[in-house]
């Protein structure tokens, strides 16, 4: 029903955010809310991870904090200041929050979420705020279209259903493993 996109050599943040909508397709195909992230460094790629909270049993199963574990796995050092996070949707409060106790770089995401997004949307900005101690520019709307149309699909289908997927249970271990 949706197609992914091929990117040979990601160069623009359009580039990066088609890696993010692939991996936000791979949780729409496993029933997860169709979110995906991507990190990266000096154009290399660290992080392609997508949401897993039914998988993990647990609302730390986001896509956002995955990538930012996985990130700091591999350059052996929690603080990302040099670094920049893709997200086919605007961070919640949880993943903003991380986003700033990162020290991210940059933020770049696709959809706007005026309920729950924290880096402007729902009317607060993490990236910005006077009282916490790290700043990061965020840009948005970088593939919205497609983004918003898998997410829009994927509530469409959730709601027509008898048994919505987000009220299985699993009891498997998250991503951090415990
Ligand atoms: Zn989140």
């Amino acid at each position: 029903m949706f197609e992914r996109y091929s990117v040979e050599i990601p160069s623009s943040d359009e580039d990066w955010m088609k890696l993010a909508y692939n991996a936000a397709l791979d949780a729409f195909d496993a029933g997860e809310v169709p979110v995906g992230a991507v990190i990266i460094r000096e154009s290399q790629l660290l992080a392609v991870t997508r949401n897993g909270t039914i998988e993990n049993g647990s609302v730390l199963g986001h896509c956002e904090l995955a990538a930012l574990h996985r990130a700091a796995a591999i350059i052996g050092d929690w603080r990302l200041n040099d670094c920049t996070l893709y997200a086919t949707k605007e961070p919640c409060p949880m993943c903003s929050g991380a986003c700033v106790m990162s020290r991210i770089g940059r933020v770049v995401f696709a959809v706007g979420d005026a309920k729950m997004g924290c880096l402007g949307g729902c009317g607060c900005d993490f990236s910005k705020h006077s009282g916490f101690n790290h700043f990061f520019p965020c840009t948005s709307g970088v593939l919205e279209a497609p983004c918003r149309e898998l997410l829009q699909k994927f509530f469409q289908m959730r709601r027509s259903e008898e048994n919505p997927p987000g009220h299985r249970k699993n009891p498997k271990l998250n991503s951090y493993g415990v």
